[in-house]
């Protein structure tokens, strides 16, 4: 007899199927496997990986009997993988069917390299069609505004997970021009779609400025993180429902999403485990924040243990509200290496920015230096406005910059000196990368 599990339990019971468990799912089983998966890993990484060996030499004589001996174990950093990527790497080169390389910040300047087998790209493709499909209905037609040309990209493992979905996916790649996407959105009379967070934001104000009627029913946001007031702007234009996702490539791409309730990612445990923890490295309790950990529990090419991301965020002790058992990680809104402090010792991030620049009507982008070397801080954004500038508009713009509180306070010290440049255009491209931060020039 076949059992239709409903659509808000559907995340979970993947989860549960892929943890060899059934319905009923307990912390004490998921805890029970997570242990199990993380012996595993450890095992194949110290026999197969010389990065590993070496990182673990002394450390895997020690049992791992419990998740507090994990604490053990050395982190993993994103320089130990922009530095020896390839040490790494638990099976030969000819089995690697995908490399990504991802942006090159850091300390080293030097880019990552992500190496994924066909077993690891399938999780993916796993994890993206039980994760779309507990919001999406078949048949529904989803366009998709991420890079997907080349095999194994994320648009084409998107592909093969929403075709298994039932799904109809439709390619487009990043947008490049406005009006030309929002047409190609009109003619194919899409339901839903997957994007980058502003670039979605411009198709949705181009659509009502021109008044184009778009009836989408649903948009999850990924890439980069998710300005409150860009879902909201979403909902208001269109009336959908708006989720997201997070994740990022050293994960396989996905590491948790929202649900109905959009109360913080649920987080995919049958393939990764995750901490968070303090600066100094230890594990905090449910409900504070500190950067977020993961461990890699199923994947078999370039598996990472303890990893840093960077990514500043805590698990939500309390339920969700669609019931779920699975571990809830509140929204990323900061990064460890993106605080802005100013010469008052305040700090404000890229998000500060978001939510207070987004929040004027008609922009679609901007982008932030901040020069420490004068002797008082200069901060210049240039923003990108639809239609034509005004007056009101470059008021809305100073009156957004100064509701950040850092920023007024630097302002009053006359420490902070401020400009801002308004860029219109009709055609509209989009200067920001699809990870958006703010360039920063000082002493090293
Ligand atoms: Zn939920």
């Amino acid at each position: 007899m076949r059992v239709t599990v409903p659509q808000n339990k559907m995340f979970e019971a993947w989860n549960a199927k892929k943890m060899g468990l059934g319905s009923n799912l307990t912390r004490e089983q998921i805890a029970h496997y997570q242990l199990h998966k993380v012996r595993q890993t450890i095992k194949l990484a110290y026999g197969n990986s010389p990065f590993y060996r070496k990182l673990l030499k002394n450390f895997v004589s020690k049992e791992i009997n419990c998740m507090e001996d994990l604490q053990q174990i050395p982190f993993t950093t994103a320089d130990h993988l922009r530095e020896q990527a390839r040490q790494f790497l638990c099976v030969s080169q000819s089995d690697i069917s995908r490399i990504v390389t991802s942006d090159s910040s850091g300390t080293t300047g030097e880019a990552k390299r992500i190496y994924f087998t066909d077993f690891d790209q399938e999780l993916t493709i796993d994890f993206f069609q039980h994760g779309m499909s507990t919001f999406l209905k078949r048949g529904d037609r989803v366009l998709i505004l991420l890079p997907g040309e080349r095999v194994g990209s994320v648009g084409d493992l998107l592909i093969k997970a929403l075709e298994r979905a039932g799904v109809v996916p439709i390619l487009h790649g990043l947008v490049q021009n406005i009006p030309k996407t929002v047409e190609f959105m009109v003619q194919e009379r899409i339901d839903s779609l997957v994007g980058i967070p502003i670039q979605v934001l411009a198709l949705a104000r181009y659509a009502e400025m021109t008044k184009k009627a778009i009836q989408l029913k649903s948009a999850l946001l990924s890439t980069d993180h998710v300005p409150d007031v860009i879902i909201q702007e979403l909902i208001r234009v269109w009336g959908c429902q708006v989720f997201e996702h997070y994740g990022m490539t050293e994960m396989g791409l996905g590491g948790g999403l929202d649900c109905e309730a959009h109360e913080g990612y649920h987080l995919r445990e049958a393939d990764l485990y995750f901490e968070i923890v303090d600066q100094r490295g230890i594990p905090v309790p449910d409900g504070q924040e500190g950067e977020v950990v993961f461990t890699t529990l199923t994947r078999q090419g370039m598996p990472f243990i303890r990893y840093r991301t960077g990514d500043l965020s805590r698990f939500l002790p309390d339920p969700c509200s669609c019931g779920t058992i699975l571990k809830r990680l509140e929204r990323i809104i900061r990064r460890k290496d993106g605080l802005v402090f100013l010469k008052s010792n305040t700090f404000f991030t890229m998000s500060d920015l978001d939510e207070k620049i987004f929040a004027v009507d008609g922009v679609i982008d901007f982008t932030v230096t901040v020069d420490s070397l004068q002797q008082a801080t200069q901060l210049d954004v240039s923003v990108w406005l639809l239609g034509q500038s005004n007056e009101a508009a470059e008021r809305a713009l100073w009156d957004a910059l100064y509701g950040v509180p850092a920023l007024v306070q630097a302002r009053k010290a006359g420490q902070l000196s401020v400009s801002v440049k308004i860029i219109c255009s009709k055609d509209t491209f989009f200067p920001s990368a699809p990870k958006r931060r703010i360039m920063e020039l000082k002493d090293s």
